[in-house]
């Protein structure tokens, strides 16, 4: 599932080739994906001009002249393929938008757990989407402080106050495990009581796992954008996620290995011997 870096590639993709551009021919191939679509969504979005991006949490938001923004949410399996325009719908194509310039921007979502909405530029911090979310962690606003004001009084386990997009917005099951490892910090703590350190340790974490992802992610217009249009990236390079060996500790002498536990239906990865 695409996380914070993932979806703020994706969108600064979009934001290098499409913003700018009108859009010309519309096709919405179903009624609903998580939720219905939007009433008359292909009427609604026809010769509109597309005037920038940005990103919230994991939405994409897609400013259109006339004041409404296409609110974008990839859900678990949803990608957007950008390519050259004039051919027919494909499978598990659900929208389809056509601008000048010949471009064609797809969204395809086989298990259809994405989301497609169209609100007004004035209310879209209070859609019930977007109203709930918790700070953006790489702007200036998320300071330790904050972090710990968001954590106070949880008595659930840290790895899954981290995964409430209430808490920090954007982080899902992967990064919320690196950053854990790199503050040292067992996903088994109760959020509550991390104490100064950890939360400052953790804030930091947070911060530099995710600038790291998107660096990662790409610096110029081609390395959004993937051989077959795909838009964004998957990083393989993770520390701890889906890791058998633990990449800090010298041997089996010291450490038994990256250890799985499920919690709450999701994977948390970590090393018992570094995180407490
Ligand atoms: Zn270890």
């Amino acid at each position: 599932m695409p996380e914070l870096p993932e979806v703020e590639t994706v969108m600064r993709g979009l934001a290098a080739r499409l913003s700018g551009r009108r859009i010309l021919r519309v096709h919405v191939a179903r009624p609903d994906l998580r939720w219905p679509l939007p009433t008359r969504l292909a009427a609604r979005l026809g010769r509109r001009r597309i005037e920038g991006f940005r990103r919230r949490g994991k939405y994409i938001l897609m400013q259109l002249s006339g004041g409404e923004i296409l609110l974008l949410h990839l859900g678990m399996s949803g990608r957007l393929l950008l390519g050259e325009g004039g051919r027919a719908l494909a499978a598990h194509e659900h929208l389809v938008l056509e601008t000048d310039r010949g471009w064609r921007l797809s969204f395809v979502d086989p298990r259809r757990f994405g989301s497609i909405d169209l609100v007004p530029t004035a209310e879209a911090e209070h859609h019930p989407r977007l109203a709930n979310l918790g700070p953006e962690p790489l702007e200036p606003g998320f300071t330790p402080a904050v972090l710990a004001s968001l954590l106070a009084g949880r008595r659930t386990t840290i790895k899954a106050a981290l995964l409430d997009q209430g808490t920090v917005a954007g982080l899902g099951n992967i990064y919320a495990c690196e950053a854990l490892f790199r503050a040292r910090i067992s996903p088994r703590r109760i959020a509550a009581g991390l104490g100064l350190a950890r939360v400052a340790r953790l804030h930091a974490a947070i911060r530099e796992t995710l600038t790291e992802a998107i660096a990662a992610g790409g610096s110029s217009f081609s390395d959004y954008v993937q051989p077959d249009g795909t838009l964004g990236y998957f990083q393989h390079a993770w520390q701890v996620y889906g890791r058998v060996r633990c990449p800090l500790c010298p041997g089996p002498s010291s450490c038994r290995g990256i250890m799985r536990i499920v919690q709450g239906g999701r994977s948390s990865h970590y090393c018992p011997r570094l995180q407490r």
